[in-house]
């Protein structure tokens, strides 16, 4: 890049080079990247076509261009995403939120709305919630609501308690660093979780954008995928309140294992949901005894 440059050539010149290294979603990346760099909407981007950018925009531009040629996702460069209506700051030690998991709030929500309606509060309790993502999106829409995040990464704890900050809801969230259920005590009337459940053996074959960016403690789901949906499973019945929930995203082919699972632990099945994409994504389950 050399001379006076408008926005409209560093754009055209952006989605060349992620479209000759093969992005299939040049067009709208460059968008979202160029934006968050420059502080534009996705649309201003396109009609600021004259805007000139400058040495040091170039420069930064430049650096997260070549950052997105070694894979790393968009929204890692710019270190936050939207989900659910929340501004995230994205870590190392935290899944990047995908809208797949917005179908886990959506389906706890009426819940938590309806306990909160018939108790005047309620009880979360988010069972590795790195950013804080599914937490922090359920205290936002229910403002009686109050949520504790786990996680076994402390980086991730220091990330969820920001965003809380970030997201105004910091007076209703805490945090615990646990192994699943291994520092919980208290019982809760929602318990959710997007655990790692990819199978161990399937992880290495992942697209590099996942495999080399989001951590492997949130992705590796054990053998089958399925070692934390065990650990909920055996124990979620003994941190619920009466009539309470447990609410888990699953990988694509496990509605069946984890439905017996948690049936095996006495719980029945009373949701399930798919993704975008049509694949089962979300399962509710209630403690049937
Ligand atoms: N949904 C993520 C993926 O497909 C996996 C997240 C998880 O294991 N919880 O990469």
């Amino acid at each position: 890049m050399s001379g006076a440059l408008t926005l409209g050539a560093v754009v055209a010149e952006t989605r060349a080079a992620l479209h000759d290294a093969g992005f299939a979603d040049a067009a709208i990346e460059t968008r979202i990247l160029l934006g968050g760099l420059l502080g534009l909407s996705t649309t201003e981007v396109f009609t600021q076509a004259d805007r000139p950018v400058t040495e040091s925009e170039r420069a930064k531009i430049a650096d997260a261009v070549a950052r997105r040629l070694r894979h790393e996702p968009v929204h890692r460069i710019l270190g936050h995403r939207e989900f659910h209506g929340l501004d995230l700051t994205l870590s190392p030690d935290t899944l990047e939120p995908r809208p797949d998991t917005e179908i886990l709030v959506d389906t706890v929500l009426p819940h938590l709305q309806r306990i909160v309606a018939e108790k005047g509060s309620a009880r979360i309790l988010d069972l590795g919630t790195g950013t804080g993502a599914i937490a922090l999106a359920l205290l936002k829409e229910c403002p009686k609501a109050q949520a504790l995040g786990s996680d076994i990464s402390p980086g991730a704890l220091k990330t969820a308690a920001a965003n809380a900050h970030l997201n105004g809801v910091a007076d209703r969230f805490d945090t615990r660093e646990s192994a699943w259920f291994a520092a919980i005590e208290e019982r809760f009337d929602i318990i959710v979780s997007n655990p790692p459940y990819i199978p161990t053996e399937v992880v290495d074959a992942l697209a590099p954008d996942v495999r080399d960016y989001d951590p492997r403690a949130a992705l590796d789901g054990g053998e089958g995928g399925l070692v934390a949906y065990r650990a909920i499973a055996e124990n979620a019945a003994q941190h619920l309140l009466a009539e309470g929930l447990v609410g888990v995203e699953i990988g694509y082919d496990q509605r069946q294992s984890v439905t017996q699972l948690f049936e095996h632990s006495g719980f029945s099945l009373l949701e399930q949901h798919r993704d975008y994409g049509g694949n089962d994504r979300v399962l509710l389950f209630r403690f049937a005894g």
